[in-house]
């Protein structure tokens, strides 16, 4: 899709393309500033970001008391490598086990970097707790699973294109469907160390698994002695409408993966949280990251978390995500095969006959609302949770207009 002629963002996109790798196909819009949920190209356009970073920013862009923390710690001091102590990381991962109800945290940076220390906790859990024979740990995933991208964590993605042209691929992983617990018991061996899932699968289509999946699957792996891991990078800290996505049923992970919003979309901060029992196997140089743990992002990281409790992120998230989705019904638009979500994470698959959601994200920007399709067939809206009822209004109007209008075939979009 090609920016408008002689236009700042036509000059930027083309030197994004001539010098970046081209591992992404964004839509054509530049950004240049972000406020709350709006955001401003650098032709100065103005939209609402329905995306969210992929839920990075529930707290909105630039959320003013982030900022402050930001500012402050900026002052004061931004890396000292985990050589030595800083007098955030404490504080910080105090008050994040507390958020968990949880005993113990492991910081890092990105998703798939805190996903690849849970796996590795779970292995050497099997080994030297569970006594699990050398090299021999394995790890139940579901089909249709996003856990980031790097070689251990596509080994084990079932998107072909994820994998393709990558190997060779890291052994010890098997795959289930998606929601069916029966399945996750007839796959555990005697060396089944850990089952990990999302509770509901946002890049996979927002994949909502029947009730009773996560409580049931936690039982069977209980019964088996096998760990249950729940990466909540992008349904955790209020997207689906509790402050964790697996709270809607009676599931306690052992291990809770983190990630995105964790640091209100300022810097890059994940974590890996959990019971002593799983992280304490890790003994010092078995693990570690540079800027894991770093005073920068876990003073912003502290006030995201304080930010998601006292704005009540996950009760707004769950009333005006159950009001978007009714006012989307009640659209009913012949392009829309189904409407799923929890919270204000939404997916609409578009019907067989659209066959696919891009051309309405770009009509959707055309308007002024930026969404992006996921696993081709489903929008997804998934707007900060600091969204007032008046901008979902304005959001859904134009929703209205593109879903009621002619249909994509046709030269409207
Ligand atoms: C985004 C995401 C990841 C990967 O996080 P990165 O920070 O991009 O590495 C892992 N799991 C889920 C569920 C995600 O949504």
């Amino acid at each position: 899709m090609a920016p408008k002629t002689g236009t700042e963002t036509e000059r930027i996109i083309a030197i994004t393309e001539r010098y970046g790798a081209s591992n992404y196909s964004p839509l054509p819009v530049v950004l240049a500033r972000g406020e709350g949920v709006w955001v401003e190209d650098v032709d100065g356009n103005r939209y609402m970001d329905m995306l969210a970073a992929y839920s990075a920013l529930n707290q909105g862009h630039r959320h003013p008391r982030l900022l402050e923390a930001m500012r402050a710690q900026l002052e004061r001091c931004t890396l000292t490598s985990r050589a030595f102590h800083n007098d955030q990381l404490g504080p910080f991962v105090a008050e994040l086990a507390e958020l968990c109800g949880m005993e113990k945290v492991l910081p890092m940076n990105s998703g798939a970097e805190a996903v690849e220390t849970a796996i590795k906790a779970a292995r050497k859990w099997g080994y030297t707790v569970k006594g699990v024979a050398e090299d021999r740990a394995e790890i139940i995933c579901c089909a249709n699973n996003f856990h980031g991208r790097t070689i251990s964590v596509i080994s084990f993605s079932t998107d072909p294109q994820y994998r393709a042209g990558f190997g060779p691929l890291t052994p010890g992983f098997r795959i289930v469907p998606f929601g069916d617990a029966a399945a996750v018991r007839a796959a555990i061996t005697p060396n089944t160390v850990a089952f990990l899932g999302e509770p509901i699968q946002a890049e996979g289509g927002v994949i909502v698994p029947p009730a009773g999946y996560l409580a049931e699957v936690g039982r069977v792996l209980k019964e088996h002695r096998v760990l249950f891991l729940l990466d909540e990078i992008q349904t955790g800290l209020g997207r689906c409408g509790k402050l964790f996505a697996h709270q809607w049923e009676d599931a306690r992970p052992d291990l809770l993966v983190l990630g995105k919003a964790l640091a209100g979309g300022f810097y890059p901060v994940s974590a890996v949280v959990g019971s002593s029992e799983v992280l304490g196997v890790f003994q010092p140089g078995d693990h570690g990251s540079t800027f894991g743990g770093n005073p920068l992002g876990a003073a912003v990281a502290r006030e995201a978390m304080r930010v998601i409790v006292e704005e009540k992120l996950p009760e707004r998230s769950r009333e005006l995500g159950d009001y978007f989705r009714r006012e989307l019904a009640a659209m009913k638009s012949p392009h829309v095969k189904e409407i799923r979500g929890r919270g204000l994470l939404t997916g609409v698959e578009v019907s067989a006959a659209v066959g696919t959601a891009y051309p309405f994200c770009k009509k959707l920007m055309d308007k002024g609302l930026l969404c992006k399709d996921t696993h081709t067939t489903a929008i997804r809206f998934a707007p900060p949770l600091v969204i007032t009822k008046d901008e979902l209004d304005w959001a859904l109007e134009r929703i209205r207009d593109v879903l009621c209008s002619a249909g994509p075939a046709g030269p409207a979009i």
